[in-house]
This record gives C-alpha cells, sequence and structure tokens, in this order.
C-alpha cells in the first residue's frame, strides 16, 4: 500500500509487504478484508517498524503493523 500519511516513507518501507498491494484493504470497513490486509502484515519482515512509526505518527485508522487501528469517537 501507499503510505498517505507519510510526508516521506521511512527507510524500511522498501521491505514491506504490501508495496504493491491493495490500499483499500487496510483502511476497509469490512473485517473480512482487514485480515486480508493483516495476512500481508504477518509475513511481513517490517512490521515493528511499521507499527512503532504508525504509533509515533498518531495513526488512528487502518492496519498498520498487524494492528487493526480504530478511531475512537470523542463524547
Ligand atoms: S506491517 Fe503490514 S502495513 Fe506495515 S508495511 Fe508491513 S504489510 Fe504493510
Amino acid at each position: 500500500m501507499t503510505p498517505e500519511t507519510m510526508t516521506r516513507p521511512p527507510r524500511w518501507w522498501t521491505h514491506a509487504a504490501c508495496a504493491n498491494a491493495d490500499v483499500s484493504l487496510f483502511f476497509a470497513d469490512g473485517r473480512g478484508k482487514l485480515d486480508q490486509a493483516c495476512a500481508y502484515c504477518q509475513r511481513c519482515p517490517v512490521a515493528v517498524d511499521c507499527l512503532a512509526d504508525a504509533r509515533a505518527r498518531g495513526e488512528e485508522t487502518g492496519v498498520w503493523g498487524g494492528v487493526i487501528f480504530h478511531k475512537v469517537p470523542r463524547r
């Protein structure tokens, strides 16, 4: 997938298992597609870096490092 929220892809990005994947899988509403996205992460050699960077950027949605991020509505 293309990391649209990144201003400049990090060095580890060249090893991403999802580099050519359909980005919509990683931001889908349905669990089935999100599971497909997570399958990329399970075989991704840079999952730890991906997850750490996503947390550092404050990502609120999407699949990063095998974790599904949900935006929690404010009350
Ligand atoms: S951990 Fe998942 S989202 Fe992150 S680069 Fe790898 S395949 Fe892509």
